[in-house]
């Protein structure tokens, strides 16, 4: 009979973070409150450096490093490494490896570095605890491009004293103008922190466990519009993991996306650019595949449901050929009108069709939609 196999060797460095920052942030600081208060230049900077560092993770190391999803001016670059830093969640460097792998691998118990399959205390903590990953950082082979980066390279290489005077400098210099070092560096500092680890950890734990999946059920990941109040908008991971490259996770205006909001501010003053979004498109025709599956699947135990399926498949075919109609003539439309080249005639024809796919688009995805709700099976 083979041996159980022990688990990895406990990292105790990182035990000792999460322990001791969360005995701070638990129990220490509610006494604190109760017993002395916080004022409200200590609260306001709490919040302050609760966003500053999380959306340095969620805009910096996720959309900007992992996924290359725009582009930041080096001053850009520069604050969302050492906010990142603050965030205490390792370099720019070995985050982005992980995350990369992340995605490639993603639900691989073996490979994901923090598999959704492994359970929620895995893939929220459990996997920064042990040695699970040891014989892999040989030389961050999948991130070659981010070694260009010179700000990348120096995050990495003074990473500790970084995180060392980012989280106890700022928060002790801030204390010190307000009067009262330690309140501050016990909230906007550890409380803070724990704030900031917990909700980016379950971008890794609960968007992966609990919500829908509109876009693809080939992984775990979900959408949930509440988890996206907590995550910096990144609560939206069923979109982000079929398409990575965009730098939207919430891709409607009205989703909470504040990550998204941030670095499109930031493209209004030149700040960021070459901002990547996935065509409309494709947005469009993963959806509907998706919910041809569902129903195909909720049907299938009915005794027409091969009739049922004819009839499903044949309104997909047509709602597919409709949306690639209609976005190849609006993009001709659109590019013709930007070179100007269109004479008046040809402008008019091709305005005139343009706004008949429009419409026929239309009524079909009204058809897909009751049909494929099947509104007609208990009809
Ligand atoms: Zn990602
Ligand atoms: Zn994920």
């Amino acid at each position: 009979m083979q041996a159980k196999e022990s688990p990895p060797r406990l990292i105790l460095t990182n035990v000792l973070v999460f322990l001791i920052t969360s005995i701070i942030a638990f129990i220490v600081v509610p006494l604190w409150a109760v017993s002395f208060g916080f004022d409200a230049v200590e609260i306001g900077a709490t919040i302050f450096l609760f966003f500053f560092t999380g959306m340095s993770i969620t805009a910096g190391y996720h959309r900007l490093w992992s996924h290359k999803t725009y582009d930041a001016n080096v001053v850009v670059r520069a604050i969302l490494a050492v906010g990142g830093a603050m965030a205490l969640q390792n370099s720019i460097l070995h985050w982005a490896s992980d995350h990369r792998i992340h995605h490639r691998h993603v639900d691989d118990n073996d490979k994901d570095p923090y598999s959704a399959k492994r359970g929620f205390w895995y893939s929220h903590i459990g996997w920064m605890l042990r040695e699970y990953q040891a014989h892999r950082y040989d030389d961050y082979a999948n991130c070659r491009d981010l070694q260009k980066d010179k700000i990348v390279m120096w995050q990495h290489k003074y990473y500790l004293p970084i995180v060392l005077v980012s989280n106890f400098g700022i928060a002790a210099l801030l204390g010190w103008m307000n009067g009262d070092v330690l309140s501050m560096v016990l909230l906007a500092g550890v409380f803070r922190l724990v704030m900031v680890h917990h909700v980016t950890f379950f971008i890794n734990s609960l968007a992966h466990i609990w919500g829908r999946q509109p876009y693809t059920d080939k992984n775990t990941a979900r959408d949930n519009g509440f988890l996206a109040l907590f995550t910096f908008g990144e609560g939206y991971h069923n979109f982000h993991h079929i398409f990575e490259y965009d730098y939207r996770n919430g891709i409607r205006w009205y989703q909470f996306d504040p990550t998204k909001w941030l670095i499109r501010g930031l493209s209004f003053v030149g700040l960021t650019k070459n901002l990547r979004r996935t065509p409309e498109e494709r947005i469009e025709k993963a959806r509907a595949a998706m919910q041809l599956q569902r129903a195909s699947e909720k049907i299938s135990t009915l005794p027409n449901a091969d009739e049922i399926k004819q009839k499903l498949q044949s309104e997909y075919d047509l709602l597919v050929q409709r949306i690639g109609d209609y976005y190849a003539t609006k993009k001709r439309l659109m590019e013709l009108k930007k070179r100007q080249v269109l004479r008046s005639y040809e402008r008019l024809e091709l305005d005139f069709k343009y706004k008949e796919l429009k419409q026929s688009l239309a009524l079909q995805r009204e058809k897909w939609l009751q049909l494929y709700q099947l509104d007609f099976v208990t009809a």
